[in-house]
């Protein structure tokens, strides 16, 4: 300690508090090897990776008093290394007798995500946040209204899912314990946009326990308004996740001001590429087309919708028709009843497989980041 405070007062002004400008590095960062070497570096066993990856992913621990395979005299360095706090949980809100629940998250700077975790018998499917924020601006979106705060580090993405194991394995949802089997990035934020830290997200939850949450990709949607350039990559990536492709409309003039990218990839240019992405990984791509009223719920707009997708042929996607989740003050209303079923006999008729989605967690806004607006 350097007692001398005339000579240490100028470097503290500095180096006072000025916010960390990344999130803490951990664990769910680093491919295996890193993790020894993140040890290694700081003198402490890289063997001891392993072990701490196994309380992460495996066991669901984060009590380090719980963690009694590690050495009680470097547990909290250990700990220290790879497992630092990266959110902490502002309010969860449930609904569904609390199968569904929705937690706002604080992260290192102050940025709000948010998570949703929705069980149906059988099976749990969480909904993740990529983004604090997102920057692509489509005007029925309540996340889109705030602007892109930053991307979210790998491991921010990945804690999401690993604190909804953690209260499934705990047995804190209704049905006794139980595992994430479906991931969608269907959150905040525009996955493609901060496309590595995704990717990387996808291999720690796809990666064989204890160095992975072990699950299969094939359980994991991520959702894109269209950055054709990635959705390209992620074709060649080689891990079979599905596609979702929220297509919103099938023609330029109205794509281009529900989902603004498309001034710069077209409607022929997107459906392209994510025809592209199911020639190359063989997965069924799903077109994500939210039902607003009087806006794109036309009978003609279906029939078109149709014709854009059986340009590539038959079976190689479905329409998943969202029914708009209402944000307030917003111009945008959900579409009548009878319109969306005149849609979906449209599209069908033209052998087009559509289903419409459920709207669970509509009550607690669980689709579209107004909580996190309602909390700025
Ligand atoms: N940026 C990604 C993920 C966004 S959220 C994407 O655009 O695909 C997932 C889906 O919810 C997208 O299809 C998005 O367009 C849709 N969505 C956004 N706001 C909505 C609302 N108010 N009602 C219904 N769906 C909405």
């Amino acid at each position: 300690m350097n007692d001398d405070t005339s000579r240490t007062s100028l470097p503290l002004v500095l180096e006072a508090p000025r916010g960390r400008r990344k999130p803490p590095r951990h664990l769910a960062d680093l491919t295996p090897a890193e993790r020894k070497e993140q040890l290694s570096g700081m003198g402490l066993p890289g063997f001891r990776a392993r072990q701490v990856a196994a309380h992460y992913f495996a066991r669901l621990v984060d009590d380090p008093a719980e963690m009694t395979d590690l050495p009680a005299a470097q547990r909290d360095d250990l700990v220290a290394a790879l497992l630092p706090p990266l959110m902490t949980p502002v309010r969860t809100l449930e609904a569904d007798r609390g199968t569904t629940r929705k937690t706002l998250w604080r992260l290192f700077d102050g940025s709000l995500v948010e998570s949703v975790l929705m069980r149906y018998p059988g099976r749990t499917t969480m909904c993740v946040s990529s983004q604090a924020g997102c920057g692509m601006a489509c005007p029925f979106c309540a996340t889109g209204q705030g602007g892109l705060q930053r991307n979210m580090s790998t491991a921010e993405i990945v804690e999401q899912v690993i604190a909804g194991a953690r209260s499934l394995a705990r047995g804190e949802v209704p049905g006794g314990e139980g595992r994430v089997n479906n991931i969608v990035f269907m959150g905040m934020g525009e996955p493609l946009a901060n496309y590595g830290a995704v990717v990387g997200a996808v291999r720690r939850l796809t990666d064989p326990a204890p160095d992975g949450y072990g699950m299969s990709a094939r359980g994991i949607t991520v959702s894109t308004v269209g950055l054709v350039p990635r959705m390209r990559q992620l074709a060649d990536e080689g891990i079979p996740v599905t596609l979702a492709l929220s297509l919103h409309a099938p023609d330029d003039e109205l794509r281009n001001t529900l989902v603004p990218i498309n001034t710069r990839f077209s409607v022929a240019e997107t459906v392209d590429a994510a025809h592209h992405y199911f020639e190359r990984t063989g997965r069924r791509v799903s077109i994500e087309y939210a039902m607003m009223r009087d806006v794109n719920d036309h009978a003609w707009r279906a029939d078109l919708l149709a014709d854009v997708l059986n340009e590539h042929g038959r079976g190689w996607v479905h329409v998943n028709l969202i029914p708009l989740n209402e944000v307030p003050g917003s111009q945008f209303t959900r579409s009548r009843d009878a319109d969306m079923d005149e849609f979906v006999r449209r599209l069908e008729a033209k052998g087009v497989p559509t289903t419409v989605r459920d709207t669970r967690g509509n009550e607690i806004d669980a689709a579209c980041g107004q909580l996190a607006a309602l909390e700025d």
